[in-house]
């Protein structure tokens, strides 16, 4: 693992130039600790024919899954400011698929700081993408940074899934073109017990989808239950985003299509 190496670059957090630390996303408290994963170069996917009966021959890395993307300071301040309320949201998680084998699902989420959650899963987007991003999007930076801030201008949206099936995705800022939504710009995450989609400039919502973005009107330090009505979608391809095709539709699509 190269994690001792020293890494400089840009934080995409405070914007300086500095030593990168080593950003697990998500934190490792949310079950990251340890992942076992493999990398696997981009350009590699890309010339996969059969994805569902493929093994990655890539570099197997143990520790959990991160960026050098945060400097030491910015770090530590998501570890103090949002980490745990995090951490209380994906237990919640858990629990229900722990309990119930279906793929819709309601529930309520005890004693949550949804403002909280709201700023930690916006970081791991901006953790994982480049630095062009966060000069791109300063308010969603400023939205991190000040924990008391409600301020999410309207163009920003995030949604969630429950997830168990398939792969991780981080997939960076991209464009999707879909049939029925037309294209969106979108950023997308996946890691169990959750996945999620954080959309720029598109004011719909997504059937499958829970609209998360309200989160961002608590106050910092509010604690309610959260009503949530959710779907469980599977992630087979972790380079498709918006696919969450099962393994047996992807194989019908794949032998029709020949
Ligand atoms: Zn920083």
């Amino acid at each position: 693992m190269t994690k001792k190496k020293t890494h400089y670059g840009k934080c995409r957090i405070c914007g300086q130039n500095k030593e990168l630390s080593y950003e697990h996303i998500p934190p490792r408290v949310a079950l990251n600790k340890s992942t076992r994963f493999v990398s696997v170069p981009h350009e590699e996917w890309t010339k996969i024919e059969d994805f569902i009966g493929y093994t990655p021959k890539g570099q197997i890395l143990q520790g959990g899954i991160g960026y050098y993307s945060l400097c030491r300071e910015c770090n530590s301040f998501l570890g103090q400011n949002y980490v745990r309320a995090y951490e209380r949201w994906i237990e919640s998680g858990v629990q229900v698929m722990t309990n119930f084998n279906v793929d819709y699902f309601k529930y309520i989420a005890l004693k949550q700081e949804p403002l909280r959650i709201l700023k930690q899963i916006l970081s791991m987007f901006i953790g994982m993408n480049d630095d062009w991003y966060s000069q791109a999007y300063p308010d969603l930076i400023a939205f991190v940074r000040d924990p008391k801030s409600n301020y999410l201008p309207e163009r920003y949206r995030v949604f969630a899934y429950l997830n168990n099936e398939g792969q991780y995705r981080y997939i960076k800022h991209c464009v999707v073109s879909t049939p029925t939504l037309g294209i969106i710009n979108l950023s997308e995450l996946t890691f169990p017990p959750f996945g999620y989609v954080l959309t720029f400039d598109f004011n719909h919502n997504i059937h499958s989808f829970a609209n998360i973005t309200y989160f961002k009107n608590y106050k910092l330090g509010e604690v309610i239950d959260i009503d949530i009505s959710i779907f469980k979608l599977p992630t087979i391809l972790p380079f498709s985003p918006l696919d969450y095709r099962t393994k047996d539709k992807i194989n019908m699509d794949i032998n029709a299509s020949r």
